[in-house]
């Protein structure tokens, strides 16, 4: 997706604070941190949605949380607490549509 900010972003187009990359996904800092701790995990493949994701797409999707966990842990948030969200369409909040796993630690939570 020519134009998507996160495709751009995943291709390194655009700045970031990236903290994490592999083959398939990169993870950078929230540029509207809503905790001490706000990372968002993206695919580098453009799926707009959750709703978006295909069966082959579930190995993708278990791996964004595989480093979610390795996030937390490195941000020193695992044994506290941390939240890991998808907001899927407007109703949620979705703004960006290329798919994103949040990351939100560092502080006490409260739901939703
Ligand atoms: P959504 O609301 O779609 O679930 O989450 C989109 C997130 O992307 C928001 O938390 C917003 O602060 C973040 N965001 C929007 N534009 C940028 C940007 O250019 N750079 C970074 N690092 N984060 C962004
Ligand atoms: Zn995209």
């Amino acid at each position: 997706m020519e134009s998507c900010l996160f495709c751009k972003i995943a291709r390194g187009e655009l700045p970031a604070q990236l903290i994490h990359e592999d083959n398939e996904v990169v993870a950078f800092q929230d540029i509207h941190p809503q905790a001490p701790v706000h990372l968002l995990i993206c695919p580098k493949k453009h799926i707009p949605t959750l709703n978006d994701a295909a069966p082959e797409d579930n190995p993708l999707i278990s791996h964004m949380f595989v480093v979610a966990r390795k996030l937390a842990k490195d941000k020193g948030i695992d044994q506290k607490g941390y939240r890991t969200v998808f907001n899927v369409n407007e109703g949620a909040g979705q703004t960006i549509y290329h798919l994103h796993l949040h990351v939100l630690g560092g502080r006490v939570l409260s739901w939703p």
